[in-house]
């Protein structure tokens, strides 16, 4: 599935200038300008006694572009398959998700893949991921002061510093990928991590490493029956961490209950659910 918003046209360039500039055709454009009419033989690419109706180097192709934005990219259809417009990718697009909105195709946890410290891994055939925070990591932050991406880009493990009140939580993807980006709007604007965790929060973006990025994720009924069991074990920890005072709402913790717990507690917190690895290290 593509974006609603990708769009398919022609445009034009010069095959003899040094840099590619294409030019949209459609309504407001001038063709070809000077190019297809007499006036090329007064450009200095062109080699005197040209004699051809248009310009020798004039080329067509076929290109994709933005239709929601006021200065589109194009985009050389032969390359469309490395950007996200056109596949599921689009749902993570800023301008896609602020155009669409409220009726924006969203993300369907259940079809994400888990890793066990509340980090998801969206993957589309063609091999394009993106990863993000859960809905439970978002829950107990309740709000993230501060994004620092510790891999901006290559092939490694995706990390993440989330400065969540006082506490520095580094978040770790398992598995290696080629990210290639990183959700830059966060540095800014933080607050999409926690309340839209599956959509504009997402953190990296990238490609997928055959046999590797996958590895030992969860997914469908065996994520739901995980995620269930972590929501009683963080009810039952924050429980027993502050006993009958606990911020609780019913049997769920409130949100934000990372910042409301004593600073030892809450860093026990994120060591027992959100870096499952280090807290292994540590035992
Ligand atoms: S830039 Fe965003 S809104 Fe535009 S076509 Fe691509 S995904 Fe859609």
């Amino acid at each position: 599935m593509s974006c609603p918003f990708l769009r398919e046209g022609r445009a034009r360039y010069c095959h003899a200038a040094p840099l590619r500039k294409l030019i949209l055709d459609g309504p407001g454009s001038d063709g070809g300008g000077r190019c297809e009419t007499d006036g090329y033989h007064q450009c200095a690419l062109v080699q005197a006694g040209e004699t051809a109706a248009v310009c020798p180097h004039l080329e067509a192709m076929h290109v994709q572009y933005c239709g929601a934005s006021g200065t589109p990219k194009l985009v050389p259809y032969s390359e469309a398959g490395l950007s996200r417009c056109g596949g599921p990718g689009f749902r993570y697009c800023e301008l896609y998700l602020s155009m669409s909105r409220p009726h924006a195709h969203m993300t369907d946890p259940g079809q994400l893949y888990h890793a066990t410290n509340h980090l998801w891994l969206d993957a589309d055939q063609g091999g394009l991921c993106q990863i993000g925070i859960d809905s439970m990591l978002a829950h107990v932050a309740g709000k993230v002061d501060r994004v620092l991406f510790v891999t901006p880009k290559g092939n490694a493990r995706p990390t993440v510093v989330l400065t969540v009140g006082e506490a520095e939580w580094t978040m770790v993807f398992p598995n290696t990928m080629r990210i290639s980006d990183v959700n830059g709007h966060l540095r800014q604007d933080p607050s999409k991590l926690s309340e839209d965790p599956y959509g504009a929060g997402w953190l990296f973006e990238g490609w997928e490493v055959p046999d590797r990025t996958r590895t030992g994720l969860l997914r469908g009924a065996e994520a739901d029956q995980w995620l269930a069991g972590e929501q009683q074990r963080l009810a039952e920890f924050v429980h027993a961490q502050v006993g009958p005072d606990n911020p609780c709402d019913g049997g769920t913790p409130a949100p934000g209950v990372a910042r409301l717990l004593p600073r030892e507690e809450a860093v026990r917190l994120y060591h027992e659910f959100f870096a499952p690895e280090l807290a292994r290290e540590r035992d």
